[in-house]
């Protein structure tokens, strides 16, 4: 807007100088011509003034030589009357050159003109005089007064002629002398109508959009949510917006052109500033105005924290920028000060700084990149996986990755976070000593300001405990494998989801045989050691991370596991049944071994196919009552068709 105003502003003052120099041109131009048709209307005048005169006194002159000349011839005063002769000679042959050398056109016309030869004449008749003066004969005398008659004539013919021809001159250069003035007078006017009141329309203008501004920029400084404060160069405050007044408790009348910007400073830091300044420009500074102004006197950027203080006594932090204000011919002619009341954002950082800190110590959360580096880890995070930040920070995020956490559940995280979705789960991490922790992991993808993915930030909560109370909920006390209660909340899951499995899925459940007998043979507590050994030859058959094993109850176990076909998932079976046996438990009342051993039912479902889990269980344990029947330590399988 203001740079629009400057430009118009420049447009039309180029715009009226071009006029102004075209029309003072014309002018001039015709003021000249004015003048110098003046001055040859006067000259005409003079010039014409001398030549009458001339041509009137060679008339008079020629009738005084011819009555000179007459008494002369009578004798009379002759002495007297040849001086007087010759005087007068004289003075008519002076006149004759005179009249020749004003060289006007018309006399020239005349004086050579073939007809009157006037020149001859005048010639001639003053060499007759000559000689008349010398020898006064009556002849000569009749010659002269008969010329005398001739040049009379032509004396009033020219005097007739050269005043016509005057007033012939003077008439043009009157006509002139009024049209040229007219011309002014119409060239003035047409100035006025073009350039004065131009000029008038376009100030008014101007001013018209200068009031506008005027009244935008007060709008501005009245609205404006930073205070606004300036001051000429000593200091002395010449404007104070109503943000200022409200931050400060002063009104501008109590401050404009009265005080300076130290009313509402604090002294002491003032005088700290002074002190920061002088060190750092090696310079004395002192603690007045030019503490303030120094930076920007410098032309370096001014914008530093200050403390104001209320007229009530409070304080407030601001951010304050001060900059020069400039006049056209760059000098400068005050300061510029805008402060931005920062008090409640230095308290809102400050707790924003106690939370994160808060935040940091108590939340288990990191950063990675899209690749899963670690970029960011709270203190927690730190804490509870034994690692310091700097052996965090730069490494795969795998680095906490448990051995027990199978590859589904990561390939689950990772296809919500390639769809930019939100994953919520429980995982087993892996401390630096090799311990573990359980933590319930909210990860989501984070963006930058133009949307495009940076990382994840992974939220995570300590689950060990509950975890700990939930694994002994789903464990056997005695053999610290899956229990009864997991196994059914397990096994239905499994057949469940054969629905879309590629794989075999089997069922292999497991009686130890003559246990009874055992019991009685070697004592309950050596069946319970047996029971135990049992179950970590189970745990340790286990051939994938979803193999799973329980203790069904008594002297029961089950396997739940996978193969491509019906053959491994036999051969599967049958090595858990010899790896029983090899433990080379002694059991004398064993009619199947020497050792313990058990006997065992499996079921094999096809991929995609769909049973029952009582179906199952049933059919498994009709299969091991086979084995049971048929000499136990063996495997029965059957398919389900
Ligand atoms: P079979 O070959 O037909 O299975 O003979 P069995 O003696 O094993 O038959 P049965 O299933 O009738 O006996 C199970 C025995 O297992 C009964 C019980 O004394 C024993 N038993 C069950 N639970 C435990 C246990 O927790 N500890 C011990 N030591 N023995 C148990
Ligand atoms: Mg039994
Ligand atoms: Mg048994």
């Amino acid at each position: 807007m203001f740079s629009y105003c400057l430009y118009k502003g420049e447009v039309i003052v180029n715009l009226l100088e071009q006029k102004s120099k075209l029309s003072y041109s014309i002018i001039a131009a015709l003021i000249i011509l004015n003048s110098m048709a003046l001055s040859l209307f006067m000259q005409t005048q003079i010039d014409s003034g001398k030549t009458i005169n001339s041509t009137a006194k060679q008339g008079v002159l020629v009738q005084r030589i011819a009555l000179v000349s007459n008494n002369y011839f009578d004798n009379l005063h002759k002495q007297e009357l040849s001086e007087e002769l010759q005087v007068l000679l004289e003075e008519l042959k002076k006149n004759h050159s005179y009249l020749n050398a004003l060289n006007n056109p018309i006399i020239k016309n005349v004086m050579y003109d073939a007809s009157y030869q006037y020149d001859n004449l005048l010639e001639n008749y003053e060499n007759n005089v000559l000689k008349f003066l010398k020898t006064p004969t009556a002849k000569l005398l009749k010659i002269i007064n008969y010329t005398n008659e001739s040049l009379l004539i032509t004396a009033n013919t020219l005097v007739t002629l050269v005043a016509d021809e005057s007033d012939k001159k003077t008439e043009f250069i009157s006509y002139f002398l009024l049209f040229s003035t007219m011309l002014i007078l119409v060239v003035l006017l047409i100035i006025y109508k073009k350039i004065t009141l131009f000029s008038i329309a376009k100030t008014q203008e101007t001013i018209e959009e200068l009031h506008q501004q005027k009244a935008f920029m007060s709008a501005i400084l009245e609205n404006s949510a930073h205070a606004i404060i300036t001051t000429d160069t000593n200091g002395i405050i010449t404007l104070f917006n109503k943000k200022a007044e409200v931050m400060l408790g002063y009104s501008a009348d109590e401050l404009v052109l009265l005080q300076t910007p130290a009313v509402f400073h604090k002294t002491e830091e003032v005088i700290q500033r002074a002190k920061m300044l002088s060190e750092e420009f090696n310079a004395d500074i002192q603690p007045g105005f030019q503490v303030f102004v120094e930076k920007t006197n410098r032309d370096l950027e001014n914008r530093d924290e200050w403390t104001y203080v209320h007229k009530d006594g409070s304080e407030i932090t601001v951010k304050l920028s001060i900059t020069k204000l400039i006049d056209t011919n760059n000098i400068t002619t005050g300061y510029l000060g805008i402060a931005e009341d920062i008090t409640s954002k230095k308290h809102n950082e400050s707790m924003i700084k106690k939370y994160m800190k808060l935040i940091d110590k108590n939340i288990i959360t990191s950063s990675t990149d899209v690749k899963g580096k670690i970029t960011y880890t709270s203190e927690a995070f730190c804490k509870i996986s034994g690692y310091t930040k700097d052996e965090l920070i730069g490494q795969n995020h795998n680095i906490v990755r448990h051995p027990d956490m199978g590859k589904e559940i990561y390939e689950d995280l990772w296809a919500h976070l390639l769809e930019d979705k939100e994953w919520v789960g429980e995982i087993k991490n892996l401390k630096k000593d090799g311990s573990f922790y359980w933590v319930e992991a909210n990860i989501s993808p984070i963006y930058d300001f133009d949307g495009n993915k940076v990382g994840y930030t992974a939220i995570r909560q300590d689950i060990t405990d509950k975890k700990l109370i939930e694994t002994i909920s789903i464990t056997d006390g005695l053999t610290d494998i899956y229990n009864r209660r997991h196994f059914d909340h397990v096994f239905s899951k499994r057949l469940e989801a054969n629905r879309d499995n590629q794989e075999y899925i089997s069922f292999l459940i497991i009686d130890v045989d003559h246990f009874k007998q055992y019991n009685d043979t070697y004592g309950h507590q050596m069946g319970d050691a047996v029971l135990i050994e049992i179950a970590k030859t189970l745990k340790k058959s286990l051939k994938r991370q979803d193999d799973l094993c329980f203790r069904l109850g008594g002297e029961e176990f089950g396997v739940v596991f996978y193969t491509d076909n019906e053959d491994k998932a036999f051969t599967y079976a049958n090595e858990i049944k010899d790896n029983i046996e090899n433990l080379k438990i002694r059991h004398d009342g064993n009619s199947a071994s020497e050792y313990v051993t058990a006997s065992m039912g499996l079921i094999c479902l096809k991929p995609n196919q769909v049973e029952s889990e009582d179906l199952i269980y049933k059919m498994a344990d009709k299969l091991l009552y086979e084995a049971k029947d048929t000499g136990r330590n063996k495997v029965i399988m059957k398919d389900v068709l």
